[in-house]
């Protein structure tokens, strides 16, 4: 069976620290699971990180269609090029042609705005257990450096959530709906972050707590890698 990988992309106008957060809030998320399930993962591989970052396939011809990251960007900029169409991108992503020969969770930065379908600039797009599309775009405008890094480790988490699917739907409480989107209640970086503020209130009540998730979040994606070894879903 193929292990399931984690895919870090992000586009070339995103900065160097940025990428790094990207990088270290996720290696630091993962580390957390062996952390919790040292008997299971003595046996067991981590899930992989692969940081490819702002990648170009070389053994494809220059510019042919899922051939670099760039290509990606390309097709899917909003017609005046100033937002990545949040959608747009995820469509690429589930269209890519190694999607379901190689199983992984896509998580991607991007320096230009972000749009959702209704042309909203947005923190993040996500397909919940596939992909997100995050964006820097609204942190670089309202905070300076060390702000910034918090807040985008705190968005990283959050997003990194989607995309492995938490919370499960199934949950019996500390579970909310926003949009047909599942969220978590409790003190926790799951809860519903659909704007700027909700991401700054967000960031002030986690900040200088232990980890990101909440106890209920952090064992459902336990589970979710667990049951991805496994093959169960
Ligand atoms: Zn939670």
């Amino acid at each position: 069976m193929m292990e399931t990988f984690i895919s870090l992309t992000w586009s070339q106008d995103v900065e160097e620290g940025e990428a790094h957060v990207l990088v270290y809030t996720v290696t630091y998320l993962v580390a957390q699971l062996g952390k919790r399930l040292p008997f299971w993962f003595q046996f067991q591989a981590m899930p992989p990180i692969r940081p490819f970052g702002d990648w170009v396939i070389l053994m494809m011809p220059q510019g042919s269609a899922y051939s670099s990251m760039d290509w990606y960007i390309k097709h899917s900029v909003t017609p005046d090029g100033r937002a990545v169409d949040g959608l747009a991108y995820l469509r690429l992503v589930e269209m890519e042609p190694w999607q379901s020969s190689t199983p992984h969770f896509d998580l991607a930065l991007v320096g230009r705005d972000l749009n959702d379908a209704q042309g909203r600039s947005v923190l993040s797009v996500v397909r919940s257990g596939m992909a997100a599309v995050v964006s820097v775009h609204q942190l670089r405008r309202s905070f300076e450096k060390e702000e910034r890094i918090v807040k985008l480790s705190h968005l990283v988490a959050h997003n990194f959530g989607r995309v492995v699917g938490i919370p499960l739907p199934g949950r019996k409480t500390g579970l909310q709906y926003v949009d047909e989107h599942s969220y978590c209640t409790h003190l926790c970086a799951m809860r519903p972050m659909m704007t700027l503020d909700d991401l700054v209130e967000l960031s002030e009540q986690i900040r200088g707590r232990w980890g990101f998730y909440c106890d209920v979040c952090q064992s459902e994606m336990e589970a979710v890698f667990i049951s991805k070894y496994y093959g169960m879903n």
